[in-house]
């Protein structure tokens, strides 16, 4: 990810859980370390400018499925004030029922207060997770994401869906359907990325996707709480305008 000015920040999803979805920008994830992740640049540390950015994306928003996506590169309270208010005032008004935001486990004690706050506005604030496995022995070697817990029951305490990122070597289709199962056990819903090249140095194991293909995605593709990205721009933001 390069220049992060010219990106696609608002789209529409109509398949499975029909919302609206923006792609905004904060003050960057404080993390960072994700082995894999080369989304983070996507940061200002000018609020202003991000406030002007993000505005002028939520003007695109209609409420016209009741529910909207906001993510940005790390957690919600990365993004400034500002825009959290206008966020908010724009579910008032558009009679959004349902706000997703992302956040990272280290910013989890954000998510509680939050909730209560927005539940008083009639608005049901569900967090999206970035887990990638329950395997933690290999999310923290491999993918260094910084979750300190092996307990789904309690990571489930603050997420209500969760990311599963497939296609690594060292993956199989044991590990891959365990990471599935336990996520619609303890998830309401759970969306899996598939590894695509970037600039990182972690790359797509091709065999590890064809084994997904071939035995994992034709039982999960018509689940309707599973989402499958094969890419990482399917739900139409976050590639490049034309
Ligand atoms: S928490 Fe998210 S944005 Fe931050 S490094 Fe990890 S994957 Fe990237």
């Amino acid at each position: 990810m390069s220049d992060t000015n010219q990106l696609i920040r608002y789209s529409i999803i109509t398949e499975k859980n029909p919302r609206e979805i923006v792609l905004l920008r904060g003050n960057g994830c404080k993390w960072r370390r994700c082995r894999f992740c080369d989304y983070h640049l996507d940061f200002n540390l000018n609020s202003q400018l991000n406030y002007q950015l993000n505005a002028q994306v939520l003007k695109k928003v209609t409420g016209q499925f009741q529910q909207l996506e906001v993510i940005n590169s790390g957690s919600f309270s990365d993004l400034d004030t500002d825009t959290m208010k206008l966020i908010k005032d724009i579910c008032v008004q558009k009679h959004i029922k349902y706000l997703y935001f992302e956040c990272h486990w280290m910013d989890r004690h954000h998510i509680l207060p939050l909730k209560e706050k927005l539940k008083t506005s009639g608005i049901s604030l569900q967090i999206k997770g970035g887990v990638e496995t329950f395997d933690k022995e290999y999310r923290e070697t491999v993918f260094c994401k910084g979750i300190d817990t092996d307990r789904p029951q309690e990571l489930a305490k603050y997420y209500d869906q969760v990311c599963l990122l497939f296609g690594i070597t060292g993956q199989t289709q044991n590990s891959m359907e365990n990471d599935l199962k336990t996520g619609l056990k303890y998830f309401n819903r759970v969306c899996v990325n598939l590894m695509t090249e970037n600039s990182t140095a972690i790359k797509p194991d091709k065999q590890v996707l064809s084994i997904f293909m071939d035995t994992i995605y034709p039982k999960y593709s018509e689940n309707p709480k599973v989402e499958i990205l094969l890419n990482n721009t399917d739900f139409g933001v976050g590639g490049k305008n034309e």
